[in-house]
């Protein structure tokens, strides 16, 4: 079974990176903070990649 990612809220720094580098799988909500719309969006390497940049180290499998 793949693995799913969500992103800690708290963390998030609003900076748009993981929008930007994959809008088919995070978007901004109405707080201005990253999540997670669509899982499967991207294969795990790409997402993968997106948590080892993420600046605010908030992006993470469940
Ligand atoms: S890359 Fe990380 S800190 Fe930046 S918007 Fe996405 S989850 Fe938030």
């Amino acid at each position: 079974m793949a693995r799913t990612p969500y992103v800690e809220k708290d963390e998030c720094t609003s900076c748009v990176q993981c929008v930007d580098n994959l809008p088919e799988v995070f978007r901004m909500d109405d707080d201005d903070l990253a999540e997670v719309h669509n899982p499967t969006g991207a294969d795990e390497d790409a997402i993968q990649e997106e948590m080892d940049t993420c600046p605010g180290e908030c992006i993470h499998w469940k």
